[in-house]
């Protein structure tokens, strides 16, 4: 299968040509663990795992690494402010470690929820430091670096083409100066390799270096780790948008200073999740969690459905209305994949194999998902189809979405086809115990008995029964 994607580095879409058939090399950015990861974050890692599926749907092997930041992601991205698991450490009066493997935990139910595929290496950067270190010895080694008030920087003045993915321009690089600027550093955009000054005092993550003692800059991790897992020179690297202009403009810089050669062929963004005050984030905070979604009756997979009727470039609106007709699509979706009968592997007709090939032809086509999900739909609704055929293409086309349709069976279990009338109380309800408004809940409690259903409070949020 022909693959398309969306280049950052070109700003165009290219045809995928991976390094070796063997294997594709595909590293994302994982998450910061000082917090719990909100819904934007997860339409990140959601467009990443369909990238992944539809590699391997295309008969790629894909070697898919993320790393956890659990030390050096400072709460300015220009070196600036304090260690995140630190604050988050210090507030709440428990350990870092137990911060990052209180939200990794947590990261990863959300993770499994949303049928994400976890990464063949999940590599912590607290587990990398020599790795790290050995990459700023070769930086140093090739006169990359300077060390002024304690700490190593990256003097982005010896790497010319610094910028090239932001398109950053020179003036930008030498006038952009924000006014807060760190007063070690020679130019306005060099970055921290390695820190042994804290302005906030001892650190408790600090290791041993020949710099002296102390801990990494954030995108230093991001090199190392992904150079040690996949080689000096790998296929895909994907992240959020805001990781362009700092994050991966610094870690193309530093990887590709330290190697002389070009890092990585295909730079892939996801675009942002928007509340109705702007890009969702964490440092706001406020934001929505997927405990959130839950409280309110949903199951996960709505918002997983959600994510795919929005191309991963463009930005989505989040709205609990939308996620309710998410909902509704996808338990309809279920109702009809289950009507369909036992699953038995058939041959695909002619006029069945029409349907794969399009599907194909758009998730191939840079993630064209809200294109593949209506072929599934017209699929489903052709009468001149056999269900044992539109069961075995509808499975097909599961390996990409990732909707669990074949587990319709639960769906049916917990009120599949649920009617607008139910949806709606159900929001209702929840609304109404996230409110602790406890009559509220318990008349709309009644209604859904009245409708012939009643209402299971299970840990992965209510499900609703058919009596
Ligand atoms: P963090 O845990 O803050 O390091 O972020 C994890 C991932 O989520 C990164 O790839 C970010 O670029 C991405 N991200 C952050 N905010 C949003 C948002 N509002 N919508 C989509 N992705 C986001
Ligand atoms: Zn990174």
């Amino acid at each position: 299968m022909k693959v398309c994607l969306f280049n950052t580095m070109s700003r165009k879409i290219e045809e995928f040509k991976p390094i070796s058939r063997d294997v594709v090399g595909m590293y994302g950015c994982g998450p910061t663990v000082y917090n719990y990861a909100h819904i934007g974050n997860l339409r990140t890692y959601i467009f990443e795992d369909i990238l992944k599926r539809m590699l391997t749907h295309a008969g790629y092997k894909v070697r898919h690494v993320m790393n956890i930041t659990d030390v050096g992601h400072l709460t300015g991205d220009g070196d600036d402010g304090e260690d995140k698991l630190e604050k988050s450490a210090r507030e709440s009066g428990k350990s870092v470690w137990d911060i990052a493997k209180f939200y990794t935990d947590a990261f990863f139910r959300d993770y499994d929820s949303l049928n994400i595929i976890r990464p063949d290496v999940i590599c912590p950067a607290t587990q990398h430091i020599p790795q790290m270190i050995a990459l700023i010895k070769r930086l140093e080694e090739g006169g990359h670096t300077y060390v002024a008030g304690g700490n190593v920087y990256f003097s982005i003045d010896t790497f010319p083409d610094y910028g090239k993915l932001a398109r950053l321009k020179l003036d930008e690089l030498q006038s952009g100066a924000r006014i807060d600027v760190d007063s070690n550093k020679r130019n306005p955009k060099d970055f921290v390799l390695w820190f042994t000054k804290s302005k906030f005092g001892e650190q408790a993550m600090m290791w041993d270096s020949p710099w002296g003692r102390g801990y990494p800059g954030w995108h230093i991790e991001c090199s190392a780790m992904s150079m040690h897992y996949l080689g000096e020179q790998f296929d895909i690297h994907c992240g959020g948008i805001d990781a362009i202009p700092v994050h991966h403009t610094n870690e193309i810089a530093q990887s590709e200073a330290a190697t002389g050669k070009k890092w990585v062929n295909y730079w892939m963004h996801g675009e942002f999740l928007l509340t109705e005050k702007g890009k969702m984030s964490k440092s706001s905070g406020e934001f929505l969690t997927l405990q959130v979604l839950r409280d309110r009756g949903f199951d996960p997979l709505d918002y997983r459905y959600f994510c795919l009727g929005a191309h991963y470039r463009t930005q989505l609106q989040f709205s609990f209305e939308g996620l309710t007709g998410a909902r509704n699509a996808r338990l309809n979706l279920a109702e009809r994949v289950s009507s369909l009968g036992e699953f038995k592997p058939v041959e695909l007709s002619p006029a069945a194999k029409a349907y794969t090939d399009d599907f194909d032809g758009f998730v191939c086509d840079d993630l064209s998902m809200s294109r593949a999900l209506s072929v599934l739909w017209g699929l489903l609704k052709d009468g001149s189809i056999p269900d044992s055929e539109k069961l075995s293409a509808v499975r097909y086309m599961d390996e990409v979405l990732g909707l669990e349709l074949d587990k319709v069976k639960s769906v049916a279990d917990s009120g599949s086809g649920l009617s607008a009338e139910l949806s709606d109380l159900l929001e209702k309800r929840a609304k109404a115990k996230a409110e602790k408004d406890w009559a509220t809940a318990d008349m709309i409690r009644n209604k859904i008995d009245a409708l012939g259903f009643f209402v299971k409070d299970t840990p992965d949020g209510p499900v609703v029964v058919k009596k």
